[in-house]
């Protein structure tokens, strides 16, 4: 597929962690406005020994934001750079647990003022999905679902969780009321499962949590009643492949996403931490096309899944349709 018809496709992103989206340059800047020690030459900024010392950098670039000042900064750079890639609208994740210098009464506002500011400066039009931690207590969660309830704002769509499955086995039970609580006031849910567990996580993030889609999912592919479930109900994926060759897959090729592609389960294609992982979404398009053979009517079909699994209103829904319309006439007629 043409890196040419993929860079100019207009796209949606669902799936990437604002934590995961500070540039090289953003990082050196802080470092040195904070007088921190780079823990490593900043050319090998971004490469790990494994999951352990990709969460510990994380946390590290974090530490680097001291004031809501900041983080707009970093929300704003991350439009910008969206748009750059003609991403149109992206829900991005921020876990205000990773950023240890900063309450979320802090945090949040800071992000929704750099999108609101990046947003009217004519960049992509980004909304925010606030994400707990699988190990956070059922008090620190209903806490902050109580804070985002009397905090509204536009772009601030929903809950999320996020981290690891495997070691906070009863983290659905524990977190269940603030979920409830997030989707009484309004609140759309998406949830990290079937990658840290198996498909029982994904059973688990729809029948407790209220999951209205799944972040990865992947580990579905083992369970043919869960998969006719997603086909039925339509519940979105959103897979980030690259992201998934770190812990699950040995290559792309061995990746599932293009066989629940193929069994009409809406997937959609992100980055989860695109600068840490040095990719984009450009790019994991088109890895994923040339893996498994789709052509620009596949990857059209990803960005009209994305478009319906977003949680904006119906109007900017149908703006994000027209556009891509608009593109494909342009595409059609070429
Ligand atoms: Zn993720």
């Amino acid at each position: 597929m043409g890196r040419a018809f993929i860079e100019k496709l207009p796209k949606v992103e669902l799936h990437i962690h604002l934590e995961g989206t500070v540039q090289l340059e953003l990082i050196q800047e802080l470092a040195e406005k904070t007088q921190t020690p780079l823990p490593k030459p900043a050319d090998e900024l971004f490469s790990f020994t494994g999951l352990a010392d990709f969460l510990d950098r994380l946390d590290w670039i974090c530490s680097l934001v001291r004031n809501p000042e900041d983080v707009k900064r970093l929300a704003y750079d991350y439009a910008r750079y969206a748009a750059s890639q003609n991403i149109m609208y992206a829900e991005v994740i921020t876990n205000p647990t990773h950023w240890k210098a900063l309450s979320y009464q802090q945090l949040i506002p800071g992000i929704l003022e750099g999108f609101d500011q990046a947003y009217e400066d004519g960049y992509t039009d980004c909304r925010l999905l606030v994400s707990l931690l699988r190990s956070q207590t059922k008090q620190e969660s209903l806490a902050l679902v109580r804070w985002m309830t009397a905090h509204r704002h536009p772009r601030l769509m929903g809950l999320s969780v996020d981290g690891n499955e495997a070691v906070s086995k009863q983290s659905n039970r524990v977190l269940c009321d603030a979920f409830l609580e997030a989707k009484h006031a309004g609140f759309a849910i998406t949830v990290h499962a079937g990658e840290s567990s198996p498909a029982e996580g994904v059973w688990e993030a729809l029948d407790i949590l209220g999951a209205m889609r799944i972040d990865h999912g992947v580990r579905s592919i083992t369970d043919p009643v869960l998969l006719r479930r997603l086909a039925d109900e339509r519940i979105p994926l959103n897979i980030t492949p690259t992201s998934n060759l770190m812990e699950l897959y040995p290559s792309l090729e061995e990746h599932p996403l293009g066989k629940l592609y193929e069994l009409g389960i809406p997937v959609t294609v992100s980055t989860d931490d695109p600068m840490l992982m040095s990719i984009d979404l450009c790019t994991e398009l088109e890895k994923s096309a040339n893996a498994f053979g789709w052509g620009a009517s596949d990857l059209i079909r990803l960005q009209e899944n994305a478009i319906r699994a977003s949680f904006c209103d119906a109007e900017t829904k149908q703006l994000l349709r027209d556009k891509l319309k608009i593109f494909c006439d342009c595409y059609h007629k070429a």
